[in-house]
């Protein structure tokens, strides 16, 4: 009897309620505490969005008429709408069901599904960061450098905004070095940094955008936990919510392999302190892909494809509070 009481004092000292900032409903998100940390239920987070969720094995889903996701147990890797995201930690079980970090769902998840409440702020001046520069090659494919590549895609986007009546100022505009410190110097709404990878596996391919990594979750493929906050954290959901909207839209425009949304604090973004992204266009050591990010044609769609990321966006922080 007391062991059972014991038990039933020690349950409800584990399991709390939280309700998220700027929501209009107050649907209460149970929490539950295990190794030092607190974890959500996904099935209540499934019936916060109003979704049908559904377990086979060690897969979980929810889906709603606009939403999807997907998780699988003991897994980071994150399904939103059919788009890579990497979580923090990685999906785990507590009283048999399946839960997931609750910083994970504050800082990932809910950005990207109730945009609505995204802080707002003023969006008129992008800052369009194309990588490398002058001595500083980049990543060397077998036919063209990054710093070339990433020239031209910047052009042809600003472009692209400029139809649309952003202010658009470029880090560089010609083939000259430029510290990353440097980078940080141009003032703007948000900073767009665009990159190509490279790696010694030749079959890697993909584009991936990453973000700066908030405090208390860990960067893609790391196990630190960060303790402190950066420039870059000022406006986490928002991040975020940038990086997802312009990943969907560019695997809207040319289909690319899928490598996700990541986090770390790369330089460009811990010290700018407006919303930041660092795309990675593809592979230029991938021979297939390298011919793709030469390909002007397939540029101008990739770049279709980030603006209307970034449109998208725009109309989430102009949009009005809506209930879930
Ligand atoms: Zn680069």
């Amino acid at each position: 009897m007391l062991k059972t009481l014991f038990c039933i004092i020690l349950f409800f000292s584990l399991i709390g309620e939280f309700q998220l900032q700027a929501q209009e409903s107050a649907y209460p998100l149970r929490t539950v505490k295990q190794s030092g940390r607190s974890w959500v239920y996904l099935r209540d987070i499934a019936a916060y969005y109003g979704m049908k969720p559904s377990v086979k094995g060690k897969v979980f889903t929810a889906s709603a008429k606009d939403k999807k996701l997907k998780i699988t147990q003991n897994l980071r890797k994150f399904y939103i709408n059919d788009v890579v995201v990497d979580l923090s930690f990685a999906c785990s079980k507590v009283n048999g069901q399946l839960v997931i970090a609750k910083e994970d769902f504050q800082l990932t998840i809910d950005p990207i599904f109730r945009s609505w409440a995204l802080p707002k702020h003023r969006l008129k001046t992008i800052v369009i960061d194309p990588g490398h520069g002058g001595k500083d090659s980049g990543a060397r494919g077998s036919k063209v450098y990054e710093k070339d590549v990433v020239l031209k895609a910047g052009r042809m986007l600003k472009t692209r905004l400029e139809k649309y009546g952003f202010n658009v100022i470029m880090t560089r505009n010609s083939d000259h070095y430029l510290t990353l410190t440097k980078r940080g110097d141009f003032k703007g709404d948000l900073f767009i940094s665009l990159h190509c990878n490279s790696a010694t596996a030749k079959s890697a391919k993909g584009f991936e955008i990453w973000y700066c990594t908030p405090k208390g979750m860990k960067a893609f493929g790391k196990h630190d936990v960060l303790s402190r906050s950066v420039a870059g954290n000022h406006m986490n959901p928002n991040n975020v919510n940038l990086a997802y909207e312009i990943q969907k839209y560019v695997i809207r425009a040319v289909n690319p392999v899928d490598r996700g949304i990541k986090r770390n604090r790369w330089k460009v973004l811990a010290q700018y302190s407006q919303p930041a992204v660092l795309i990675e266009f593809g592979f230029l050591s991938n021979a297939q892909e390298q011919d793709k990010l030469i390909n002007s044609a397939y540029m101008n769609r990739m770049m279709d494809g980030v603006r209307n990321g970034i449109l998208s966006y725009y109309n989430s922080i102009h949009s009005k509070p809506k209930s879930n």
